[in-house]
């Protein structure tokens, strides 16, 4: 393959369902050996690993809640148990908690920001290390390191009802940005991909109606809502080689949502 990630090692988490699993498929085709996180749901890991094995590649799943502390250091301790160091990390896991801003609880607001923002910190430090700890591989990969971090539009789209969402996700982008600043000079890549409107269990309600599917594509100037390699194949190419001068970009893949459809017409 022209992205070829062989002899390399990620890890994904949030890799039992939707975007997560996508990516991990998509990397295991590009030749990485895949850590499959999730939390949950056991299922959806194990259909995860059997894809990455079918695309005649390594996975090793591993159960992680990324908010917390310890179970992250076990999971990338773990990884370099069985498979020596790492090379790639997808920040994926995420969750939505909605409620309308004065009836949301402490709690919803908390555990948001618990998972999407501190569990994607939390997962960069320890990856960070790792790269640190083992120093450049020129011969793997041009960059020592590289980390894709999930964001979403709603980094820049303010998102009424959603408020604990898209605070994690501006959060996501300038800890990205600051990170790819602080760690540019050792050679570790790092960006996010800001994902549109994704066809996922996440936001089943979008999409799972004709009704609803109409509403959303009034948002989306390409016409159709994404698709989970959609976002794949932006991760591989943000983790390969090919874009290795590439860092604290965030790349929308958002069939143009971000770029106010509603001014479309002119004027
Ligand atoms: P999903 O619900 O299908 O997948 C979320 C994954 O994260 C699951 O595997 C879940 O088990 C895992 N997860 C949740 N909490 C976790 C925790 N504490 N520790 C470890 N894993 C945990 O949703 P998705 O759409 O695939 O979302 C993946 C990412 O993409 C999220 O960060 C989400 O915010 C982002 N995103 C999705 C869309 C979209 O339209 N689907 C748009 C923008 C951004």
């Amino acid at each position: 393959p022209i992205l070829d990630l062989s002899g390399q090692v990620a890890v994904v988490t949030g890799a039992s369902s939707g975007i997560g699993q996508a990516v991990a498929i998509g990397l295991a085709e590009a030749g990485a050996k895949v850590v499959v996180n999730y939390r949950g749901e056991e299922e959806g890991a194990e259909a995860t690993a059997e894809a990455v094995r079918r695309a005649g590649s390594e996975a090793l799943i591993l159960r992680a809640d990324v908010s917390d502390e310890a179970e992250v250091e076990e999971l990338f301790r773990r990884t370099r148990e069985r498979f020596g160091t790492l090379h790639i990390l997808v920040a994926n896991a995420g969750l939505q908690r909605d409620a309308p801003s004065h009836e949301m609880s402490l709690d919803d607001w908390r555990k948001v920001i618990d998972v999407n923002l501190t569990g994607q910190f939390l997962c960069c430090r320890a990856a960070i290390r790792e790269f640190l700890r083992r120093g450049p591989q020129p011969e793997i990969s041009k960059a020592t390191g590289k980390i894709v971090c999930m964001s979403s539009v709603h980094e820049r789209i303010m998102w009424a009802g959603h408020v604990n969402y898209a605070a994690s996700k501006g959060g996501v982008m300038l800890m990205m940005q600051s990170l790819a600043q602080e760690y540019a000079e050792k050679k570790i890549r790092i960006n996010s991909i800001a994902p549109g409107a994704i066809r996922t269990p996440i936001n089943r309600k979008a999409w799972e109606t004709p009704e609803a599917l109409a509403d959303l594509l009034r948002l989306i100037p390409y016409g159709r809502i994404g698709e989970v390699e959609d976002i794949a194949n932006a991760a591989v190419w943000l983790a390969s080689d090919h874009s290795d001068y590439v860092t604290g970009a965030s790349l929308f893949v958002d069939g143009g949502m971000a770029l106010y459809p509603e001014f479309r017409g002119g004027g």
